[in-house]
């Protein structure tokens, strides 16, 4: 009898959700909210869940290449300017800079790749 009851309440809910196409019922404190509202007005909890960035992944990334951790990380801009300042570091290596600047920019890449998920993460 109990899980009948409980049948017909979530039928009734979802014929409520159905209907109206502009609001939702909060995950948290079930009260209707719009739709497209990522963290309810009442009780303050974030509807959509946040992608959760793995920091050790995004470190591989960047320690295999420069800039593939950032892109992980959706800093693609960021990741394609390191991309091309390896690249540029790499033509450095014929006068010996680069042999400097490029395990810099890499240890920095890892650094960061880490860093930026771990804050992504915290946000
Ligand atoms: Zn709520």
């Amino acid at each position: 009898m109990e899980n009948d009851e409980s049948l017909i309440e979530n039928n009734h809910v979802m014929e409520l959700t159905s209907i109206n196409n502009e609001s939702v019922f909060c995950r948290s404190c079930g009260k209707s909210i719009k739709r497209d509202a990522e963290i309810c007005p009442y009780c303050g909890v974030r509807q959509t869940a946040t992608q959760k960035k793995n920091p050790g992944l995004a470190a591989i990334a960047s320690f295999f290449f420069s800039g593939l951790g950032q892109i992980y990380n959706g800093e693609i801009g960021k990741g394609f300017f390191l991309i091309g300042v390896q690249i540029i570091n790499v033509f450095l290596m014929v006068i010996f800079i680069g042999f400097i600047t490029f395990p810099l920019v890499w240890v920095y890449g890892v650094y960061d790749a880490y860093k930026t998920a771990e804050r992504l993460n915290s946000m």
